[in-house]
């Protein structure tokens, strides 16, 4: 039987991170990570509109992103001369109605105090800055600090990965099927029948998450819940909407610009969840849904067309929204890394750091995050995270 010191379940941009900081954390022990699909081609990472945000609502969820941004910005000389995720620094636009106003200004003085350099706009500075929006209903906005903007995850992962690997990190195609987990060792069954025993546990299977901790008897409050992006063509887009930032609406709308054409989704309420979580795009989403809302908003969306869409499953929390990270209650030799609902490709990295932390050190050294540890799950005690989209 194969042991290994650390076994991360996922190879997404958790897995990939993990294993890429605990051995920049200098962690000497055997790491494999687990991964069912090299292909990724239904992971949340590759599926990802790859955005990074300091607008958030919860500190933690802040902090992680600024240590997202730092290591995009030193991309090139943590990963070398050839490492390009084509970051795009066009910035995020959050927008407030009356009645979200309060808590926009109380999100931007939460954001500055940590460094984020958000600016609280009214409505008449937004429309003299982006003219191309008609801005019924809405009060006033936060227009992000420098760093944010958006980038190619697929790319982001893979660098990542690869780095890990360089540094002894093995990878074995195939998928976790069974854990027996106690105090210091840990069995995990794969689904080719190969057994390996493994010091720590990490999981990091994104969708899969809920799946693999009730392997163990966890019931880990995370699944998967179906999004669409729609890409689609606006012939009398300005320069000036070609060039917008990330925009998130007050009705849930977001978009940006994706090459000449523009990306366009929509926050389901808890009502409109789709209810089946399989890969079929539902049309009518778009067009009774998304298309009405940003042709209220940008004009110029009112003639569009829809080139073509993805559809995604985020890795989704649905006790209270936000990452679950950090060690199991009970059992000292498994970490969750799980449950990020929308913001995990830009919290990978620090999540990934902050578990290597937990590991080589038995504490947080960078950013506390035990404010979104597991054990609030069982206490019924959430951390709700205003800004999720
Ligand atoms: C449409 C969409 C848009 C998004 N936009 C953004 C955004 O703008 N900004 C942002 O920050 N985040 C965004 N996200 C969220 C973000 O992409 C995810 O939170 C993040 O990628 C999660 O990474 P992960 O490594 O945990 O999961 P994944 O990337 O899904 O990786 C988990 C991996 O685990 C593997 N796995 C699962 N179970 C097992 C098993 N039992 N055995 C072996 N392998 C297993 C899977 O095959 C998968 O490859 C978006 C997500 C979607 C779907």
């Amino acid at each position: 039987m194969t042991t290994y010191d650390v076994v991360i379940i996922g190879g997404g941009i958790v897995g990939a991170s993990t294993a890429y900081y605990l051995r920049k954390n200098g962690f000497k022990g055997s790491v494999v990570i687990i991964e069912k699909d090299m292909s990724f081609r239904q992971s949340c990472t590759a599926l990802s509109w790859g955005g990074i945000r300091r607008q958030f609502s919860t500190p933690e969820n802040i902090q992680m992103s600024a240590f997202g941004m730092a290591l995009i910005a030193n991309l090139k000389h943590e990963f070398g001369a050839e490492a390009d995720i084509g970051f795009k620094p066009n910035g995020y636009v959050v927008l407030a109605s009356d009645a979200s106003v309060s808590a926009l200004e109380e999100n931007v003085k939460l954001q500055n105090a940590l460094g984020a350099g958000t600016q609280l706009v009214d409505a008449a500075e937004l429309g003299a800055r982006f003219p191309y929006m008609n801005l019924d209903g809405i009060a006033a906005a936060g227009i992000g600090g420098k760093g944010e903007g958006w980038f190619d995850p697929y790319q982001f992962m893979n660098i990542i990965r690869k780095a890990a690997m360089t540094q002894n990190v093995d990878v074995i195609k195939d998928e976790v099927v069974g854990i027996s987990a106690a105090d210091t060792i840990n069995r995990v069954t794969l689904a080719t029948g190969a057994t390996l025993t493994a010091g720590t546990i990490v999981n990091a299977a994104g969708t899969g998450a809920g799946a693999v901790a009730a392997m163990i008897g966890f019931s880990l409050p995370v699944s998967a819940a179906k999004r669409y992006a729609c890409v689609v063509d606006c012939p009398a887009a300005s320069e000036l909407l070609h060039a917008a930032p990330m925009m998130f609406d007050v009705t849930g709308l977001h978009y940006r610009h994706e090459g000449r054409n523009f990306l366009l989704g929509c926050t389901p309420s808890a009502e409109e969840e789709p209810p089946v979580q399989d890969w079929e795009m539902d049309y009518s989403w778009f067009e009774e849904k998304i298309w009405p809302l940003a042709a209220a908003r940008i004009p110029a969306f009112e003639a569009i067309k829809l080139v073509s869409h993805w559809v995604g499953h985020y890795d989704y929390n649905w006790f209270d929204q936000n990452g679950i990270i950090g060690r199991h209650p009970h059992l000292p030799n498994f970490y969750f890394g799980n449950g990020f609902s929308g913001h995990g490709i830009q919290h990978g990295p620090a999540t990934g750091n902050a578990l290597a932390e937990l590991i080589c050190f038995g504490e947080y050294r960078t950013i506390d995050l035990t404010a979104l540890g597991p054990s609030r799950i069982a206490a019924k005690a959430p951390l709700f995270e205003k800004n999720i989209y």
